[in-house]
């Protein structure tokens, strides 16, 4: 590809969000490299290359699988395969996102659609991100996907970062309530990272708190991270809301987290993503 220095100065305004900037020849082997991801990314979009990785939610009493988490990775054609931080945010600077989440979101109903259709219907959560949240279509293009596959609502959930509600709180709040209203699983991941108030969460229209992994990681060994957890366990309780510890890596975690009452639990003591696994095989996935 023949870049020219005013697209990478373009592309750099982009990605820094000033939009203006110099050329600088430092910026040029990066974003050189940068760049074909970028194109390498569309292609990617449209044929298929983003793949969907499944890692099970759950019951923390009981081992039993109460859904999984959808999460994507790219198989490029050379590098192998990418993990999203090496392309969801790109694809968050530029339009990309869009089609992106549209074909997370397919793949994902389409594989709900085979597990129901296998006699076990089991429940996916999709990530989503800012941009695509906060577009006011979004819920409409969700309920078009959810009719096209024939899923109920409720096998659906979306994962929606602190952050980016608190980017635009009035806009996150029309689009959330007109999905839960849909009857669609709305969860608050990352959730102790971000700066929402409790006064605006306890109008917030979600069934669930996702406690960010850094919590959950070092709460065996980090007081501050173990008040941290303990508390948004018992916020989750008293708004009515399902609390799921992300990120237990081990059985002293996994016994903590169930003597403070917490309800659900992801992890590698679990399960690592994998793909997509037949669902009566799951339902007894040891603990
Ligand atoms: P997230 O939603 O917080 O996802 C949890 C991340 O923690 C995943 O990384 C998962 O593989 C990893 N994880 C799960 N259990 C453990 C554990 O026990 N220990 C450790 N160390 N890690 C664990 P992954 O798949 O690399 O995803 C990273 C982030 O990328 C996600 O964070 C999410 O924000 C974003 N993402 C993933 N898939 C999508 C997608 O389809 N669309 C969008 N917009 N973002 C996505
Ligand atoms: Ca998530
Ligand atoms: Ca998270």
């Amino acid at each position: 590809v023949l870049l020219q220095h005013a697209d990478i100065a373009m592309y750099v305004a982009k990605r820094s969000h000033a939009g203006i900037a110099l050329y600088d020849r430092a910026d040029d082997h990066h974003s050189t490299e940068r760049l074909q991801l970028l194109a390498d990314l569309r292609t990617a979009i449209d044929e298929d290359q983003l793949v969907l990785h499944y890692q099970p939610k759950l019951d923390l009493r009981t081992g039993a699988v109460k859904g999984f988490e959808a999460l994507v990775r790219w198989e490029h054609p050379t590098r192998g395969l990418l993990p999203p931080v090496d392309f969801v945010p790109m694809a968050e600077r530029t339009g990309l996102i869009h089609p992106l989440t549209d074909v997370v979101l397919r793949s994902a109903l389409k594989q709900v659609r085979t597990w129901c259709d296998g006699g076990n219907p089991m429940a996916v959560a999709v990530n989503v991100s800012t941009r695509s949240l906060l577009n006011l279509d979004f819920p409409d293009r969700v309920l078009a996907l959810l009719t096209e596959y024939d899923v109920a609502p409720g096998l659906l959930g979306l994962e929606i970062t602190e952050t980016t509600i608190m980017e635009d709180p009035q806009r996150a709040l029309t689009v959330l309530t007109r999905l839960y209203e849909a009857g669609v699983r709305l969860s608050i991941d990352d959730f102790g990272t971000g700066y929402s108030s409790l006064a605006y969460l306890k109008r917030l229209p979600v069934h669930e708190l996702k406690v960010d992994r850094s919590f959950v990681a070092n709460m065996m060994s980090n007081d501050r991270d173990r008040v941290i957890v303990n508390s948004t366990v018992a916020l989750g309780q008293s708004l009515g809301l399902d609390v799921v510890a992300e990120g237990v890596e081990d059985e002293a975690t996994r016994l903590a987290l169930e003597t403070l009452g917490c309800d659900l639990a992801q992890g590698f003591l679990f399960s690592r993503p994998v793909v997509a696994p037949l669902s009566g095989a799951w339902s007894t996935v040891p603990v």
